[in-house]
């Protein structure tokens, strides 16, 4: 879903890739679609004695799935975003960069191209962060995916089970999506506990294939609720923490202060509503609600770092207060 898919698709390699990246979704779907006709045709229509149960059992079972296939659909389908021409670097500066004879000309040239952008991320060598391959000073949290070809803000991953970058647009959605994946298969497998026993004891009703539909479904949700159980959780986690996963496995480092993991980590409830907002009747639904734009993203301790540091030297306060601005602020051109 990257900016330069429609460019890769129009050569037939590039064509054959971009189905190939389709298949996990495929069969995803697949396994959801026969998951309807064994639980709702086999278990519920065919093999149901009691016709109340039957109903209330339905009934759930559509809620879950709606709220599932939403929330999948959402990821899937939301685009990793554009990052604006303002963070773009022209032309002429790239190839100024690439020629540069040290890589202190280069951190020059880039800390004075992003001197006006709320930066605060840098390299391990205390530079801007810029990819090479957008020819853009990287956001902070940004990263560029090879998948996507392009830059995709605060991103988390790359998934080839939603085919999409994980990112700021759509984390909420994946979150949603694999707790109510899990829910589907813990109701599916819940639900159908009673028909497996009977399967297991020679009394099941279901004659023929049907005996079978519904030993497989209630085996295969058990599987995948095992998996979903675990990732979910990290995902809870991380977002507690208000960290991404790339995140965890190697910590921003800031212009002030260096790597820290816990950079972004403002308690618990405030991590919590930077991705799912602060209005509960929005929490349980795939809709935008996050906080932000994407580009910038407030700092742990923000406010006492800044202090500690603007009793310490004059000329660090510029420095400061040009990192640490709430709203972004952008030039058009350089001077
Ligand atoms: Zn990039
Ligand atoms: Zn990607």
């Amino acid at each position: 879903m990257g900016n330069d898919d429609h460019r890769r698709r129009k050569t037939p390699c590039g064509f054959c890739m971009a189905v190939f990246k389709w298949i996990p979704v495929l069969f995803i779907t697949a396994v959801i679609a026969w998951s309807y006709y064994a639980y709702v045709v086999e278990l519920c229509i065919r093999n149901s004695q009691n016709r109340i149960s039957m109903i209330f059992m339905l009934l759930f079972y559509h809620l879950f799935l709606t709220l599932f296939m939403w929330s999948y659909w959402r990821t899937i389908m939301t685009s990793v975003g554009r990052i604006p021409d303002q963070w773009r670097i022209p032309d002429e500066e790239v190839s100024r960069l690439f020629r540069a004879d040290s890589p202190d000309t280069q951190k020059r040239i880039l800390n004075n191209f992003a001197r006006d952008l709320p930066v605060t991320n840098r390299t391990m060598n205390g530079s801007v962060r810029f990819c090479e391959k957008c020819k853009i000073i990287k956001p902070d949290r940004a990263h560029h995916c090879s998948v996507c070809s392009c830059c995709v803000l605060k991103m988390d991953h790359h998934c080839p089970w939603v085919n999409n970058c994980v990112n700021f647009y759509n984390y909420k959605y994946f979150v949603l999506f694999l707790g109510y994946a899990l829910v589907y298969c813990l109701y599916v497998a819940f639900t159908s506990l009673h028909d497996f026993v009977e399967f297991w004891k020679g009394q099941l009703n279901a004659s023929g294939m049907g005996r079978f539909h519904i030993l497989f479904l209630f085996f295969i949700a058990i599987m995948f609720a095992i998996s979903l159980v675990s990732l979910f959780g990290y995902h809870i986690y991380l977002v507690l923490v208000n960290r991404t996963t790339l995140e965890s496995f190697r910590a921003p480092i800031f212009r002030v202060g260096g790597p820290d993991k816990n950079g972004y980590n403002l308690g618990r409830y405030a991590n919590f509503c930077e991705v799912f907002g602060d209005d509960w009747q929005y929490w349980f639904l795939p809709v935008f609600s996050s906080f932000g734009d994407g580009k910038t993203f407030p700092i742990r301790h923000m406010e006492e770092d800044t202090e500690s540091l603007l009793g310490y030297h004059s000329d660090t306060r510029i420095e400061l207060e040009e990192d640490f601005l709430p709203e972004p602020r952008f030039q058009d051109s350089i001077p």
